[in-house]
């Protein structure tokens, strides 16, 4: 089954990355640049479109008002969402995805205004109308839907664990290896919510961003950071000498792109995207998040989130 390969997949991968970081500067893939749409090699991933039409989007009228589209992401998940502050360029396979979204419907890179928003805040940025969609590892569940739409699946992962590389544990069997211990995660996301409904017994810590975990992690103060094992592995790929990934993946967290409530158009019209651009997803997740190792397919979208 597709799905079960998957997440086997990431957590192969994972050992397979800290490997290839040897030989790696570690720092993040950017295949994008300036001028709209990621490039590999010469050729473009994907082409701006002309002579769009949406007829019944709130979200796109507001991007053509404006004359460019808003978009929420994050920027502190390496190969996933990152701006670089030194060069202030912006990477990752979330970043490709949500260009990708903004050239099909007729923006070009400088059109784009990025919006960096927390874990905790994507659902009122949507619902307050501060962002036209967003696009950073944000999972599809029910509570969610209850506030906005979701686009996609357009990757799926499973929850993992961060530790110290020279800490004895090399795979968790169930999360519970944690009871006693302190994990740390991001406010507002799926992993905190597991641990503080079904393990009471693990001590949390929380921030607004997981760089603030990893950073706790590295000077000692939790033991673990825990969420999708696809940012986990960004964060070990750029210190592979004192960050390793366990093996073992939890639960199933299937990436959407967050649209406001009641804007279908917008969603069937990046699930079109999706279904009908396999090769384009294909090359967008080769040249970021593919480069680390990690082997996935593109999961098939689901027309009701
Ligand atoms: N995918 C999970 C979530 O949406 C964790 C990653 C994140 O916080 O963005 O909650």
């Amino acid at each position: 089954m597709r799905r079960t390969r998957t997440l086997a997949g990431v957590g192969i991968a994972a050992v397979a990355l800290l490997a290839l970081t040897a030989c790696n500067s570690g720092s993040p893939t950017t295949p994008g640049g300036d001028t709209g749409g990621g490039e590999e090699g010469d050729k473009p991933l994907y082409e701006v479109a002309e002579s769009v039409t949406l007829d019944g989007s709130p979200a796109y009228d507001a991007m053509v008002e404006r004359g460019g589209p808003i978009i929420g992401v994050k920027e502190d998940q390496p190969n996933l969402g990152y701006l670089d502050v030194t060069t202030g360029e912006r990477s990752g396979f979330d970043i490709e995805i949500a260009r990708w979204i903004a050239a099909s419907l007729g923006f070009e890179e400088s059109d784009i205004t990025y919006e960096p928003i927390a874990s905790a805040n994507r659902e009122q940025a949507l619902v307050n109308g501060d962002i036209d969609y967003y696009v950073g590892t944000y999972s599809i569940t029910d509570s969610r839907k209850e506030q906005i739409e979701f686009a996609g699946p357009y990757f799926v992962t499973g929850q993992g664990f961060l530790v110290s590389a020279d800490s004895e544990m090399t795979e968790v069997n169930d999360v519970s290896d944690f009871n006693g211990m302190t994990v740390c995660s991001a406010t507002g996301s799926t992993p905190i919510s597991n641990i503080k409904e079904n393990y009471p017994e693990i001590n949390t810590e929380e921030y607004d961003i997981y760089s603030q975990c990893v950073d706790d992690l590295l000077n000692g103060k939790v033991d673990a950071v825990t969420t999708d094992a696809a940012i986990l592995i960004g964060y070990a790929a750029q210190d592979a000498d004192n960050l390793k990934v366990l093996d073992g993946l939890f639960t199933e967290e299937r990436y959407g792109v967050g649209i406001p409530k009641g804007d279908t158009a917008l969603v069937e019209h990046i699930n079109t995207l999706f279904t009908e651009g396999g090769d384009t997803w294909q090359a967008i997740f080769d040249s970021t998040l593919g480069q680390s190792g990690i082997e996935v397919e593109q999961p098939a979208v689901d027309p009701v989130g």
